[in-house]
């Protein structure tokens, strides 16, 4: 199968904002998850450090518990309520807590880098934030190198003078690697995203193609007495029963024998296409064979479905009297009866019969 989306990794315009949708999805889907984590693991720094912590460390650990505190209600309330459409707007409350994350860890470090002379929470925040969170590359690119700025700026005033080039290298380094990961995890999620996309209407197509009938597009027979078997097994829950119209060209043969195979099957696609146009959209249409067509009137009184099926009949032989092939056709209709489906098309093909008998252009009840 052709994926012809891998050449450019751009998501089809089309597909915009539903990708957008579906990848702040899995971000609130990971958030509720990873805040769990992180306030375990917060929780555990803060006791296991007790009595040795200073200041800063103190309140930057209460800020991050008391964040994730209010992060866990929210992603699942925001997760529940609006299910895979999420609104624009939550999208960038998201991006807005992973900014806050990233410069909460860019804070961490600076008081890291000052007591213990280490980058741990630079860089374990970063890539756990990379590896998690799905970032449009811009927003990527936009919240990595300004937390990077940021950690630079400030640093001087937390390192020993001389030692702080090897602390600008790694930010940067660190901050490189985690905005490289993010993007390769961001492709990957829209490549799998436009894979699904593909499969699926692929199957759509599929499906359909199995149901319909290529030349009318309208049922093919074995879909329509499908639909005739359902709608007669609602008989029993006590539904009205639906009607069923079998109907057939008038004398089509001879407009094969007059004008050849082609418009023949022109005719038919007209026959069809008025069909469909006149019934309701609950109603079924289906071909049946060369030119016999039924139609399935769910739950409907014979009368309402009669009256639909002379519409039928007259809009066939008023629309179509301007064109070189005048058509008619006969048909017909019966209530169906809690019996098997081929006994309800017998019943409904007799009456046809007994329409052609009887001069044909008209629809028995
Ligand atoms: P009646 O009024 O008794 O129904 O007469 P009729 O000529 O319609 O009946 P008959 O069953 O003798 O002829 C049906 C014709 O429909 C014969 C067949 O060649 C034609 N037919 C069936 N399927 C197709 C199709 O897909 N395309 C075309 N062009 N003709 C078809
Ligand atoms: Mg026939
Ligand atoms: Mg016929």
């Amino acid at each position: 199968m052709k994926n012809t989306f891998h050449i450019t990794h751009k998501v089809p315009d089309h597909l915009k904002e539903a990708f957008e949708k579906h990848y702040q999805y899995q971000n609130y889907h990971r958030l509720s998850l990873f805040a769990f984590f992180l306030i375990f693991e917060e929780l555990g720094r803060l006791f296991l450090n007790i009595g040795t912590i200073t200041d800063e460390h103190f309140f930057l650990n209460c800020v991050m518990i008391g964040t994730v505190t209010i992060t866990i209600p929210f992603s699942f309330y925001v997760k529940h309520k609006y299910k895979k459409d999420i609104p624009r707007l939550y999208g960038y409350i998201i991006y807005g807590i992973i900014f806050f994350t990233m410069m909460w860890c860019v804070a961490m470090t600076l008081v890291e880098v000052k007591e213990a002379n280490n980058m741990n929470t630079l860089t374990l925040g970063f890539f756990a934030i990379a590896a998690l969170a799905y970032l449009h590359p811009w927003v990527s690119f936009a919240f990595y190198s300004s937390a990077t700025l940021t950690f630079c700026v400030f640093l001087p005033d937390y390192v020993m003078p001389g030692i702080e080039h090897d602390h600008y290298i790694d930010a940067v380094f660190i901050s490189t690697i985690a905005f490289v990961l993010s993007h390769i995890i961001y492709k990957l999620n829209l490549e799998v995203y436009l894979d699904k996309i593909i499969i699926e209407e692929n199957n759509k197509k599929l499906f359909n193609q199995s149901i319909r009938d290529s030349m009318t597009n309208l049922f093919n027979r074995k879909h329509s007495l499908e639909l005739l078997s359902t709608e007669i097994n609602f008989i029993k829950t006590g539904k009205v029963p639906p009607c069923l119209l079998f109907l057939d060209i008038d004398y089509f043969k001879q407009i094969n024998d007059n004008y050849g195979h082609s418009t023949g099957d022109h005719a038919l696609l007209d026959v069809a296409t008025i069909i469909e146009s006149t019934i309701r959209p609950g109603d079924h249409a289906g071909r049946y064979g060369g030119e016999e067509f039924i139609v399935i009137f769910p739950e409907t009184h014979l009368e309402t479905a009669y009256t639909l099926a002379e519409n039928i009949r007259q809009n066939i032989e008023h629309k179509l009297k301007t064109t070189d092939y005048a058509i008619t056709i006969s048909g017909g209709i019966i209530q169906c009866q809690d019996k098997s489906v081929d006994d309800n098309i017998i019943e409904a093909d007799q009456l046809l019969y007994k329409a052609k008998e009887l001069g044909r252009n008209q629809i028995i009840i």
